[in-house]
């Protein structure tokens, strides 16, 4: 069974593909020409679905299944920031680097060297027999200086609680345990799995 990846973000292409063996799970920009989905519900729910729809429309293909995340960092002192706003914390043409260090610079100029902070992923599906949404967390400290080069994105300066290790020295494998995407992926796999044997039902 096919899975169409509604997003680019290659970390997250990355992840997805790893926790996801079972499926064959392509990148909506490996089969169509990619395009730019505006992102601008208020909600990781909202933007999930939002993407998921937008790619299952461009498919033109009743049977595709359509999976997307929409995922972000909470910081506490900076109340919730940046949240839904993540990729582009600092700017629409921001880089990753860029972001990680705005978040950190922000938790410094409280007086800090750390903050409680959480990742959402909320992961949309999108087919035929309906819509549905799926979230997972994953809570921990941000630091003001960042570790290690794995993972991507915000990694670098996020410990896991009950850990030492930023998430950007810790292994894939490490992350792929405790992450917000694959608590969310559990639960997404759940709902693909009855998709699967409804299908072969019905046929
Ligand atoms: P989205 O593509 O709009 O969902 O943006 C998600 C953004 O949140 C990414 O660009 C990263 O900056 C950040 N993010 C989400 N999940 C992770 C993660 O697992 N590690 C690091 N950063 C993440």
């Amino acid at each position: 069974m096919q899975i169409v990846l509604a997003t680019s973000n290659k970390g997250k292409v990355r992840e997805i593909k790893a926790m996801c063996e079972d499926f064959d799970v392509v990148a909506f920009s490996e089969i169509i020409t990619p395009f730019e989905i505006v992102e601008d519900a208020p909600t990781f729910k909202g933007n999930a679905l939002l993407k998921a729809q937008a790619v299952y429309k461009a498919l033109d293909d009743e049977d595709a299944i359509v999976l997307s995340d929409d995922s972000g960092i909470s910081v506490d002192v900076l109340d919730g920031a940046p949240g839904i706003f993540s990729a582009r914390y600092a700017g629409a043409e921001a880089t990753d680097k860029d972001n990680l260090y705005k978040l950190m610079e922000g938790v410094e100029q409280k007086g800090l060297k750390s903050s409680p902070a959480h990742y959402t992923a909320a992961i949309a599906i999108v087919t035929k027999e309906g819509e549905q949404v799926v979230h997972g967390w994953m809570y921990g400290d941000v630091i003001t200086t960042p570790r290690g080069e794995n993972g991507f994105g915000y990694d670098p300066c996020f410990v896991p609680e009950g850990l030492d290790k930023t998430l950007g020295e810790l292994d894939d494998e490490i992350k792929k345990g405790l992450s917000h995407r694959s608590k969310a992926l559990y639960l997404a796999k759940l709902v693909l799995g009855t998709i699967k044997k409804g299908r072969e039902h019905s046929r």
